[in-house]
């Protein structure tokens, strides 16, 4: 099964797709955490990425695009995958269609955590207190947000069209919004 998790920041696109790694066996792929990974090692794509994470901006498609390149062709990601982050643009679902396309295989499902704007800054600021992301801050994550609201509506309307999009209501605790993926999954 190959899974897509979309979201605004904070809706727990994470959170989610770490359940259901353990339930269904097959792996992650956070877009956000290979890019937080990169940045602390200081690698060339740590360097490219870091300026737009830290002002909460999406990095430029062709960087995340490589990287999904890259990672989904990899021995592990064969009994499929959970896309945490990616695809954020058309331009990068486009790209992924692509890609899986080369690899013979399909999206199944695209999962929408939907979330209201006001718990996702109480979250975020919470959050803040306990990790140390450094676009936890106010300023970026109002940019984050905005940035997501100018993207979703088109990704929305892409996967829509392909009839695989779910929403799923994001509030209350994870074992709730768990128990409702699992159940638009069917598992
Ligand atoms: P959140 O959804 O809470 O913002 P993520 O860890 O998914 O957290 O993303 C953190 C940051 O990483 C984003 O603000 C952006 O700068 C970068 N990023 C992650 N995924 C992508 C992507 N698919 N395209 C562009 N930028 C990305």
């Amino acid at each position: 099964m190959i899974l897509m998790v979309m979201g605004p920041p904070g809706a727990g696109k994470g959170t989610q797709s770490k359940t259901l790694v353990d339930t269904l066996s097959i792996i992650q792929i956070s877009t956000g955490e290979i890019l937080r990974e990169a940045i602390n090692n200081g690698s060339r794509l740590g360097l490219d990425a870091q300026e737009y994470l830290t002002t909460g901006n999406l990095v430029p498609d062709e960087l995340v695009i490589k990287i999904i390149e890259e990672r989904i062709v990899l021995p592990d990601c064969q009994n499929g995958f959970i896309l945490d982050g990616f695809p954020r643009t058309v331009e990068q679902a486009i790209a992924l269609e692509e890609i899986l396309k080369n690899i013979g295989r399909t999206l199944d499902k695209v999962i929408f955590i939907d979330v209201p704007e006001k718990e996702l800054i109480t979250r975020l600021l919470k959050r803040s207190e306990i990790e140390n992301r450094a676009d936890d801050n106010l300023t970026a994550i109002k940019n984050r947000l905005d940035v997501f609201k100018k993207k979703m509506e088109a990704l929305i309307e892409y996967y829509n069209k392909k009839g695989i999009l779910k929403f799923v209501d994001g509030t209350g605790g994870t074992e709730d919004v768990n128990k409702r993926i699992c159940k638009v999954l069917g598992i």
